[in-house]
């Protein structure tokens, strides 16, 4: 497959340029422009005209259109805007811990593009201020929780600021012994490259701050091998040369991300660079998102097809579902049971506990999942057992 953009033109760029109106999209024809623009007044637009260039507008299925553009059925889909209740996480303004030794801190609220499948829109919607942009009472919070060894700087996307601020959160967490991993999630070297590219300080922060017994570590989000351009390349190359550690996560999305044979060039072409893909995550299930989702039975055989064109060193992934209860890892489909299992679990007692499911080719989501007798947990007891009038009391199985 082709990895490069087919627009030449983008290598003799230095900048990217952000575009908040999609009738500003001179590429898309006047009629799109107008039936979109009703979409885009319900979840937010943006794109940079770097990203636009890569788009071939003369497919309509092109998989980078359809991560930036926005889709009709988007107004369709059911959902909440915070399905995995984040907000029962949340413990000071903008800073959520649900896995102990983790603290996440929603440093602002903004991204150089939306990705329209985004699970935290709810940021970039007019009423809401959950970002930070005090983050005293985050790095207090985190100083006096010593079990704290990783932070994840996240939002909407950290590498946004400006160098100065984000130099500002490094140096607070870099004053707390126990913090030994610094994440940062960021898009921004498949959105707008020349961040890194041009930014002579911001390689000399993260270098500063990423030392031999504490990482920083890089989050990257390539969707699609596209988005490696020769830009990309380089930002990531400035990265590594900064001695931070990169790694990929990235949810299988319906039509950018769910061929296998683009996952396996995907992960492939990231081994190369030197960032190997770590998660690739169920779609969640948030308001808007439903055309994006494919579902788990789908996914999982198509993550384990691309598989067998990967080195073992470009397939170290795990695919999982970003759940409320935890994160879960989708372990295996027989012809009828899923296997599932905690990779990180919202409350200690599910810690690498095992769900067993029966098998449904249309779930999309965990909670539309039956667990078998003996497998289900308290997640299941507080909701699915209510909503459904199950008996839990006839439940003997090993993890009750
Ligand atoms: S980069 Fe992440 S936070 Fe930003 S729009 Fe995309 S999915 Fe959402």
């Amino acid at each position: 497959m082709e990895t490069r953009s087919h627009i030449d033109v983008t290598r003799k760029r230095r900048r990217a340029r952000a575009i908040y109106n999609i009738e500003k999209v001179p590429q898309l024809p006047l009629g799109d422009r107008v039936r979109l623009k009703e979409v885009t007044e319900k979840y937010p637009f943006r794109v940079t005209d770097y990203y636009l260039s890569l788009i071939d507008f003369n497919d309509p299925n092109d998989p980078l259109r359809r991560l930036v553009i926005p889709h009709d059925r988007e107004l369709l889909s059911a959902g909440e805007l915070d399905p995995c209740r984040e907000d029962t996480v949340t413990v000071r303004k903008g800073v959520q811990h649900k896995y102990e030794s983790t603290v996440l801190l929603l440093v602002n609220e903004v991204c150089a593009s939306f990705c329209r499948y985004c699970f935290r829109k709810r940021l970039f919607m007019n009423d809401n201020d959950e970002a930070v942009y005090d983050i005293r009472p985050g790095i207090e919070y985190i100083r006096h929780h010593p079990e704290v060894n990783n932070v994840l700087l996240t939002g909407g996307d950290p590498m946004i600021l400006p160098t100065p601020r984000l130099e500002k959160i490094l140096s607070a967490l870099d004053q707390i012994d126990h913090v030994r991993i610094i994440r940062i999630g960021t898009k921004m070297p498949a959105f707008n490259p020349f961040r890194f590219i041009n930014d002579d300080y911001l390689i000399e922060v993260l270098s500063k701050y990423s030392l031999p017994n504490r990482r920083i570590y890089i989050m990257c989000h390539f969707d699609h091998p596209r988005e490696l351009t020769a830009e990309a390349t380089e930002a990531v190359d400035r990265l590594l040369q900064a001695g931070v550690v990169c790694v990929n996560q990235n949810p299988i999305i319906r039509g950018v991300s769910d061929d296998p044979q683009v996952m396996a060039t995907l992960w492939n072409e990231l081994s190369y660079m030197g960032v190997p893909q770590y998660y690739v995550f169920q779609c969640r299930p948030t308001a808007g998102n439903e055309v994006y989702a494919v579902p788990i039975v789908e996914a999982y055989h198509k993550i384990e097809e691309a598989k067998k064109y990967c080195s073992g060193l470009s397939k170290r992934l795990k695919y999982g579902m970003s759940h409320e209860s935890g994160k879960i890892e989708v372990y295996g489909v027989d012809h009828r049971r899923i296997y599932l299992k905690y990779h990180r679990a919202k409350h200690k007692v599910d810690e690498q506990r095992m769900i067993v499911c029966e098998r449904n080719d249309q779930a999309a989501w965990l909670d539309q999942l039956r667990p078998v007798d003996g497998y289900r947990n308290e997640y299941y007891r507080s909701t699915y057992d209510q909503q459904r009038g199950y008996d839990i009391r006839s439940d003997g199985g090993p993890y009750s």
